[in-house]
């Protein structure tokens, strides 16, 4: 990893143009994706297949998951896997349930109401990543919260796979049976997202409907095509490739540090693994442990690939003041804080996807089991976006009610302001009522 001072210019928006980014951003990879995007919306599902076929190294004998096979896979899963499931399915749904926003009503003024009614999207797409890893987990990520919201519709899509005749990863499908989701596609990346926005016919029959909503994470692709999509659909988040930041100080165990590091970038080459630390000490010993623990990794190369990249650094700051700005000016997906007071730390972080607080709460727990979402936004992202919850499954809807006594009481304040905009019809529809 290579080593950075931050920029002498003390400013978030310095610090956010100084940090360590990606060479291939989500703007370089909508290039790729608008094409595939437009041929699914001219072609439908053969457009889906011949995309599966190019990128993912096989055509799916059909788009839809039979039902047989969801039954089949869960009947299949190792019942280690599934109570781990159940374990986490668990703990997002108490999350997601304790979070759901009623509807609330408020008196403005006698007999005028205005309602805040809270209701689910009606039909929402979850794509579940499956490229370099099959992210049962995401399953549960992106069907909980909209389970728990009431959304009546819910269809999911991952990449077939060669080695499953086309079928999404077995234990993917095993997750989908598990929640109770029958509607399930054998589409990945733009392809997939694009079939969710326009919908997909073949022989003049319909095999996906559009959705309203897509969520989930995915590589730069996926990301690319949310962007792309946006407006024909609403997104949760550009969920791309993972990001991890770390703030830690001298009383912080290297060791976990450098775990944690590395189990972000397994996920991807593109992965961002970044130290924000005031401690030369802390830092040449995290980098002794980096090297000794991915010799040992699974996924050594790919996980080399994304510390060496430009994406991810060691940060060296002054103090931990200016490690909070670095932080900030980051906007991470996921911020871990090891510092001697990490809540008072973490009280000051205002742009992150998710904050892991203390050495015992590695951003690992949060991917599986901490009861948090682990579909986040990255790229910066986290300035303006939020992670995957149950609000993203719900939509407010003002309903505002008020009697004939009501409308007097404020109907010469409407008349002024239509007039003061020039808009006299707006007053004369409030006037012609109270005239009566
Ligand atoms: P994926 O399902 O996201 O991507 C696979 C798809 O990418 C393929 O189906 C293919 O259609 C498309 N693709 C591949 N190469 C392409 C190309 N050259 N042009 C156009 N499309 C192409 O699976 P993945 O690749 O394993 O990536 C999973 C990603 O999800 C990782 O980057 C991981 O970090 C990220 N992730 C993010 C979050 C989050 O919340 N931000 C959470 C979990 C995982």
């Amino acid at each position: 990893m290579r080593t950075l001072a931050p920029t002498p210019d003390e400013s978030t928006v310095a610090y956010s143009a100084a940090v360590p980014r990606a060479a291939v951003d989500v703007e370089h990879a909508l290039a790729a994706v608008r094409p595939i995007c437009d041929d699914v919306r001219e072609r439908g599902t053969e457009a889906v297949l011949d995309a599966g076929e190019k990128f993912d190294g096989v055509r799916p004998a059909q788009l839809r998951v039979p039902a047989s096979a969801l039954a089949d896979a869960l009947a299949n899963l190792a019942p280690e896997i599934r109570t781990a499931l159940e374990e986490s399915i668990r703990r997002l749904r108490q999350t997601c349930i304790a979070e759901l926003e009623q509807s609330l009503v408020t008196d403005v003024a006698p007999g005028a109401t205005v309602e805040r009614r809270i209701v689910p999207m009606q039909r929402v797409g979850l794509y579940v990543p499956g490229g370099l890893a099959p992210l049962i987990s995401t399953v549960i990520m992106n069907a909980v919260p909209a389970q728990v919201a009431g959304v009546p519709g819910i269809a999911l899509a991952s990449p077939p796979q060669a080695e499953f005749d086309g079928l999404p990863h077995p234990s993917i499908l095993a997750a989908c049976a598990l929640l109770g989701i029958d509607e399930v596609y054998a589409a990945g990346g733009a392809q997939a997202l694009a079939m969710f926005a326009y919908g997909a016919a073949s022989d003049g029959r319909v095999d996906c409907r559009p959705v309203n909503l897509i969520t989930g994470p995915g590589n730069i692709y996926v990301a690319a095509a949310k962007r792309h999509l946006q407006g024909t659909v609403s997104i949760d988040s550009e969920a791309g490739p993972t990001e991890i930041a770390i703030i830690a100080d001298d009383t912080a165990d290297p060791a976990f540090v450098a775990a944690d590091l590395i189990s972000q970038a397994e996920h991807d080459p593109m992965a961002a693994s970044v130290l924000i630390t005031d401690s030369d000490v802390l830092a040449t010993a995290v980098e002794v442990e980096v090297d000794l623990q991915v010799d040992t990794a699974k996924h050594a190369s790919r996980i080399r690939t994304a510390l060496d990249g430009p994406q991810s650094a060691i940060v060296l700051v002054r103090d931990i003041d200016q490690a909070i700005d670095v932080a900030n000016g980051y906007a991470a997906e996921h911020l871990e804080v090891h510092t001697a007071d990490a809540s008072a730390v973490a009280e000051r972080i205002v742009n992150a996807g998710a904050i892991f607080v203390g050495s015992h709460t590695p951003v690992s727990l949060g991917d599986y089991a901490a009861g948090s979402n682990h579909v986040l936004p990255t790229a910066g992202c986290a300035c303006h976006s939020s992670g995957l919850s149950v609000r993203a499954f719900c939509k407010n809807m003002h309903v505002v009610t008020y009697s004939e006594s009501a409308l007097r009481e404020v109907g010469d304040h409407v008349v002024t302001l239509a007039e003061a905009e020039n808009l006299p019809s707006h007053g004369a529809a409030v006037s012609v009522r109270m005239s009566r």
